[in-house]
């Protein structure tokens, strides 16, 4: 059933045929007015989708009494306009559960359907060195008390999306293939769903950068920009890219692997087994090696801590004015800058969002990224391209995630008729 969301949301909308297609196509687009706009009268929505009046107000009807939307009171249009009703996006009781697993953590985003942030928190994990059963024991027991969280707070999760740097095989729920974590074909959807029990939660498993982009597309620093990438910055590299505002998946959902272009055929190993991609320049591992050679091997404690913890150690250091990092970090903001000419030469983005600790050292690292770039895009005149840090922080993924799960619900309103996900007392 998800699946078929993100397919229809890449390949577009087959057209409706039976009467229950065409009702749950109508409820989907009046949903998405709502999702757009803070409020709408039932006129507006008929206007700009085209329905006929009777039917916009059936339609909200049944949004209603599912408690999807709720009444704002009225609009007036204009000093002389008759006053309208208007409705908004409600869904309190619908609640939609994100998680990311990477390499030093779990992220975890829960929302309602108008997107108020219900559970937010992250916890440091070593995800490598946990192998993937202990792993996924472990993202089953933070999703357990992640969903107890949103009952209690009256969000039921309707369904659960988790981001992963990894190559996914979406329509199976497959992680494919994870560098940085060492995990190969493992069936994360199914394994997380079980661990849940009785609960029978839809598990939709996406690549980190995808979500990730997923999120800023919607709500950050280039929130609505048509064409954009978004770079992840932890351990691994991962790009997001949006095209005429979808992201773009390629044949078999592989793209946007950036992480690993090969830009220094001498260069070090990769988790990937490769040579010299731009993740072993630019990715915070490398910039560790640089910044804090004899620390990073002192270090006492979990070998691999939250990168967020590691990045605000270099932030430190950088604002004292640490020589040695603030070379290290010069380097790795000119591999950024000359990575991100390539992408800028293939897809022409109007901005690059980077996100994790490239957002945390933003100050330091995009002046020379920024440089680079404009040094290496061939059309830079023509095609100006900026860097931008995210505002979304470590949580980007895991918001994206959500919002992944609550596109999957706007797409097909009726998959709510589940009586689970009824409210116990009306
Ligand atoms: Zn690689």
């Amino acid at each position: 059933m998800a699946q078929e969301h993100l397919t229809r949301a890449a390949g577009g909308t087959a057209p409706p045929t039976s009467h229950a297609t065409l009702r749950r196509a109508n409820l989907s687009l009046v949903l998405r007015q709502l999702r757009d706009h803070v409020s709408r009268s039932r006129a507006d929505i008929a206007d700009v989708t085209g329905l006929h009046r009777a039917t916009v107000s059936n339609l909200v009807a049944e949004l209603l009494d599912r408690r999807l939307v709720r009444e704002v009171g009225t609009e007036h249009v204009g000093a002389v306009g008759r006053p309208r009703r208007a409705v908004a996006l409600h869904g309190a009781h619908v609640g939609a559960l994100g998680l990311e697993i990477n390499v030093g953590h779990i992220s975890v985003h829960g929302c309602d359907l108008s997107g108020r942030v219900v559970v937010e928190r992250r916890v440091g994990f070593d995800t490598v060195g946990s192998g993937p059963d202990r792993s996924l024991r472990r993202l089953g027991l933070v999703a357990g008390e992640a969903i107890e969280a949103m009952q209690r707070a009256g969000a039921v999760p309707a369904g659960i999306g988790v981001a992963v740097p990894a190559l996914v095989d979406v329509a199976r729920g497959v992680v494919a293939l994870a560098p940085n974590l060492e995990w190969y074909d493992l069936p994360l959807a199914d394994r997380l769903a079980g661990a849940l029990g009785p609960l029978r939660l839809p598990v939709t498993v996406d690549n980190d950068a995808n979500l990730a982009a997923l999120a800023e597309y919607t709500s950050g620093v280039a929130a609505g920009t048509p064409h954009m990438v978004y770079l992840t910055g932890e351990v691994g590299v991962g790009g997001g890219i949006v095209v005429e505002g979808r992201l773009l998946r390629g044949a078999d959902g592989f793209s946007g692997e950036v992480g690993h272009l090969p830009v220094d055929p001498a260069g070090a190993r990769c988790g990937c087994g490769r040579y010299g991609c731009w993740e072993t320049k630019v990715g915070l591992e490398a910039l560790m090696r640089t910044a804090l050679p004899e620390r990073a091997h002192e270090r006492a404690g979990p070998p691999v801590p939250d990168p967020e913890e590691r990045a605000a150690e270099i932030a430190a250091g950088l604002a004292a004015g640490d020589p040695r990092m603030l070379e290290a970090v010069a380097r790795v903001g000119r591999w950024l800058g000359l990575g991100g000419s390539i992408v800028a030469n293939l897809f022409n983005p109007r901005v690059i969002v980077v996100g994790g600790y490239f957002a945390t050292l933003a100050e330091w690292l995009l002046p020379h990224a920024q440089t680079e770039l404009e040094r290496l895009v061939v059309a830079r005149h023509a095609a100006p391209c900026r860097f931008a840090a995210s505002d979304l922080g470590f949580g980007a993924a895991s918001r994206g995630a959500a919002s992944m799960v609550i596109n999957q619900l706007i797409d097909d309103p009726t998959t709510l008729m589940d009586p689970l996900l009824r409210p116990a007392t009306p």
